[in-house]
């Protein structure tokens, strides 16, 4: 299967005056595994449903490839998505939620089923096919959420704080499976999260958002070590922020110009400089 890269070019939307997406521009490769990452309120819903198709932009562009999607409806978009509440069909059994999408599709029953099945082997639900979705533990419900988001094989894949709901030991278990499924089929990938673990663990690359804003993309060990701004550095782990002019060499020359930041695990005590 061929993945797309995604363009997001200078994307702004508002709610009245108050601006969820400020210029927003971003380029994700095929097959690449993006993080975003940011604190509750920072736009990272609305980016990732602009993309999807269920919030319209007011201004720039989006493009699938080289198809700029801005204007096409969602079900046109042919993108994979797993919402934060997973939007499960409560009425419908496993294989049932799973087929749906390629019922839309008008998929032939029998190949439709098939490809279920073996969707649900992927994610490793098999056996689980004739159950109620009312009697699974929200790690099953998770699963089937991203069986019935790969099934019909898209070329692209939105996961909205897919794990939020889940306790540590099962999230560590599924932030690696999720990883594993995304090298085996290749889709590119945007991942949203809040948790800067789970992004530093995840991803191919991060991009923080604040305000609406991207303020830095990167590798996550250039995000951790190398933060582009004050925000960056304070929210991706503890930070010592030393104002520019305080810093000096150990002869005492040379007054730093810029703001320093130095993380506290890089700080060591060295006994034979004391006294
Ligand atoms: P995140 O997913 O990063 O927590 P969101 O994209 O959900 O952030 O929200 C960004 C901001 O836009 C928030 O301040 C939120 O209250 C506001 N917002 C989101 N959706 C709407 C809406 N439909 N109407 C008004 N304000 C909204
Ligand atoms: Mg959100």
């Amino acid at each position: 299967m061929k993945s797309l890269p995604i363009t997001i070019d200078s994307v702004r939307k508002a709610y009245g005056s108050y601006v969820a997406l400020d210029d927003v521009s971003l380029d994700i490769r095929a097959g690449e595994f993006l993080t975003l990452l940011g604190p509750s309120g920072s736009g990272k819903t609305t980016l990732l449903m602009a993309l999807a198709g269920f919030v319209r932009p007011d201004s720039g562009k989006l493009l699938l490839g080289a198809r700029d999607v801005t204007r096409l409806a969602p079900n046109r978009r042919e993108i994979g998505i797993v919402f934060q509440n997973y939007a499960l069909f409560p009425h419908m059994n496993v294989l049932a939620n799973v087929e749906y999408p390629l019922m839309l599709r008008r998929i032939p029953k029998a190949e439709a089923r098939q490809r279920a099945l073996d969707t649900l082997a992927r994610v490793k639900l098999d056996g689980l096919s004739e159950r109620g979705i009312g009697a699974l533990s929200g790690g099953q419900r998770q699963r089937v959420a991203l069986a019935r988001a790969i099934v019909f094989e898209p070329r692209v894949m939105l996961m909205d704080e897919p794990l939020s709901a889940l306790d540590k030991n099962l999230r560590e278990t599924m932030q690696y499976e999720i990883r594993r499924l995304h090298d085996d089929l290749g889709i590119t990938t945007i991942y949203v999260t809040h948790d800067q673990r789970e992004a530093l663990t995840m991803s191919d690359r991060i991009a923080v958002m604040n305000s609406g804003r991207i303020q830095q993309i990167d590798a996550p060990q250039r995000i951790y070590d190398r933060p582009s701004t004050r925000f960056v550095a304070e929210f991706m782990g503890e930070a010592n922020i030393i104002a520019p002019g305080l810093a000096r060499k150990v002869d005492g020359t040379g007054a730093s110009r810029e703001t320093l930041m130095i993380r506290a695990e890089s700080l060591h005590l060295n006994a034979s400089l004391a006294g």
